[in-house]
């Protein structure tokens, strides 16, 4: 017989992955079995090893796709199978979250299981938009409630004319817009003052918060004016009146922007990171798929005489990532690379790099493969010297002709292709055609191109905003206007940082013409 496994209930916080706790992460990389839904968000569900089974279970407002005895019938089997399973919940599990149920399902099932909490969404909410959920002055006590009221579901009736009457108390309210001008009204006929100060706040702590605030009275017209629906937070209390002057988040460069960075060949994760710090919305559209594609003749001739090379080369992050697994492989040891010297192009293949604690020590300022090759040249180290360049298939020539014309003796070893990717059924794809966006940045010439090879599939919808395009130097506008796209700004200088310089400058244009 096998051995029982465990269910982790887990909360995976409000949305923003820094939020997650190091023992979500810890158990959400090593699960055999994942069980998540709709709040989720789905970055989350990229930690997983590649063995594990990934079960969506999601509901969306008044739509439950799995009945709740299911879910609770689902982890109580995969455990029986000894599974370690992750049951992952927007927030917190224990706070409106169903999670008391799903333990007590596993406790009757003699499972064994642990809980992990989560930031739940109204501590976020209050953090994300400027709103201290309690003051020395203002508020001495918070109330947690929820505004959603299924009759058919047996649910607990809350005494909002009650909750109307208390003083120097915090709201936060849950699963409320659908009855929240209902609701405004009987907190008001309990005894609160309609000038009372309220807010809400949709989508806290991603790059698509949007809040708004206003009175009790007035609260729930100004949010359907805005547009805003769940998931939201309502806050109802005198500490909404603190939000202008403590919102570092919506304060924030990019707060309030949709961005589009493409993932071509590598990972865009630098770039994303620093987008969203600065508060933005990413749209990461991947246009093309990277299938390895290992020569294996040419591996073991690289590999057998791996301490002859002088310099390896890498021209993605893809690249290092698959030479490293397959490195890993055949050596136990990283000190089977020798002295091999690295130099690459690209700050994600930089990080990539330097994730195996390797100093890369040769890497151009303009992320070019000819600036790559310039730059090994002006080492001085290549008349007679072995390169290996770990490319993909559609890696120009250029590299290795300026090499060799430097008298460098060079190997080349593909070891990916690339593919275009089917946008039809994309949820990004599909989310950039319906909204469109601010702008979108091309960190290369093949992402231009691959971006056109897709202008299908990205057309906009009617109403979509238009983004404007900005590129990373003079060789990606280049290709942008060979292929006829505009060039709507350009930084001024190599590097990550300065292309998002020339994005909020162009943006902060658009706004005050
Ligand atoms: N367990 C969750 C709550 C689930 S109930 C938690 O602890 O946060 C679902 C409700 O949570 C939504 O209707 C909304 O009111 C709130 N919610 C969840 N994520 C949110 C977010 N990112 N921003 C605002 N509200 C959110």
């Amino acid at each position: 017989m096998q051995a029982t496994g465990m269910v982790f209930l887990v909360g995976a916080g409000p949305g923003d992955l820094g939020l997650v706790t190091l023992r979500a992460k810890e158990l959400i990389r090593t699960a055999d079995v994942l069980v998540y839904d709709y709040l989720v968000h789905p970055d989350l569900v990229d930690w997983v090893k590649s063995t594990c089974e990934v079960v969506y279970v999601g509901k969306k407002a008044g739509f439950h796709s799995m009945p709740q005895e299911d879910i609770e019938g689902l982890l109580v089997r995969h455990a029986k199978a000894g599974h370690q399973v992750v049951r992952l919940k927007g927030g917190d599990p224990y706070v409106f979250g169903r999670g008391g149920e799903e333990a007590r399902a596993l406790a009757a099932g003699g499972i064994p299981f642990e809980v992990v909490p989560g930031v739940t969404s109204a501590l976020a909410a209050g953090a994300y938009a400027g709103i201290p959920l309690t003051q020395r002055n203002t508020s001495a006590s918070l109330v947690l409630v929820t505004g959603h009221e299924d009759p058919t579901k047996h649910e607990l009736q809350v005494d909002w004319a009650r909750l109307g009457g208390l003083q120097n108390t915090t709201l936060a309210i849950y699963m409320g817009m659908s009855r929240l001008s209902d609701i405004a009204a009987k907190l008001q006929e309990g005894g609160l003052a309609a000038t009372t100060p309220a807010a809400v706040v949709q989508w806290a702590s991603l790059g698509r918060q949007r809040s708004v605030t206003g009175t009790v009275a007035s609260i729930a017209s100004l949010a359907a004016e805005a547009g805003l629906q769940a998931p939201a937070i309502v806050f109802i209390g005198d500490v909404v009146r603190h939000q202008k002057n403590v919102d570092w988040f919506e304060n924030l460069a990019l707060f309030g922007r949709r961005i589009v960075v493409t993932r071509t060949r590598s990972g865009n994760s630098v770039l994303r990171n620093k987008l969203q710090q600065l508060g933005a919305e990413v749209v990461e559209l991947p246009l093309i798929n990277v299938v390895p594609d290992v020569p294996r003749e040419t591996l073991v001739e690289v590999f057998s005489e791996l301490g002859t090379y002088d310099w390896i080369v890498f021209t993605s992050a893809n690249g290092v990532r698959i030479f490293f697994e397959h490195f890993n492989q055949a050596y136990p040891d990283i000190r089977a690379l020798g002295l091999l010297r690295f130099a690459c192009v690209g700050e994600a293949t930089a990080a990539e790099i330097e994730k195996y604690q390797i100093a890369v020590e040769c890497q151009p300022e303009v992320a070019t493969a000819s600036a790559l090759a310039d730059a090994l040249i002006a080492t001085g180290s290549l008349d007679s010297a072995k390169v290996i360049t770990v490319t993909g298939n559609r890696n120009r020539d250029v590299l290795v002709q300026k090499l060799e014309a430097a008298r460098a003796i060079v190997d080349t070893l593909p070891l990916y292709r690339t593919e275009k990717l089917d946008l039809s059924q994309h949820a990004a794809a599909h989310d950039f055609r319906e909204r469109g966006a601010d702008a979108v940045l091309f960190a290369s010439s093949s992402a231009a191109q691959a971006f056109v090879d897709q202008a299908e599939a990205l057309e906009l919808a009617p109403g979509a905003r238009q983004p404007q395009f900005g590129s990373m130097g003079p060789q990606t506008s280049a290709t942008l206007r060979e292929l006829n796209l505009p060039v709507d700004f350009e930084s001024a200088a190599p590097g990550l940082d300065a292309l998002i310089e020339a994005l909020i400058e162009s943006l902060a244009q658009q706004i005050d013409p």
